[in-house]
């Protein structure tokens, strides 16, 4: 199973991951992202890998279990 997992000291919100991936990741108030989930199948691989690819500041990161 592929893994979303992400780093919040770097996140800075700039939201490029929830356009990509709005059903993985979501912005809170205090303007960092939420995991909504983690898990990612097959799929999803090539949008979630787009949204982690899009992070300007590379919080994001897949991991293979
Ligand atoms: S694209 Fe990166 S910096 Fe922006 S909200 Fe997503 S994880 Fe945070």
């Amino acid at each position: 199973m592929t893994r979303l997992t992400v780093d919040l000291e770097l996140c800075e919100g700039y939201g490029n991951c929830i356009f990509e991936a709005d059903d993985y990741c979501e912005l809170t108030e205090d303007g960092v992202v939420r995991l909504v989930r983690q898990d990612v199948p097959a799929a999803d691989l090539a949008r979630v890998e787009l949204a982690v690819a899009s992070c300007p500041v590379s919080a994001l990161q897949l991991e293979n279990r």
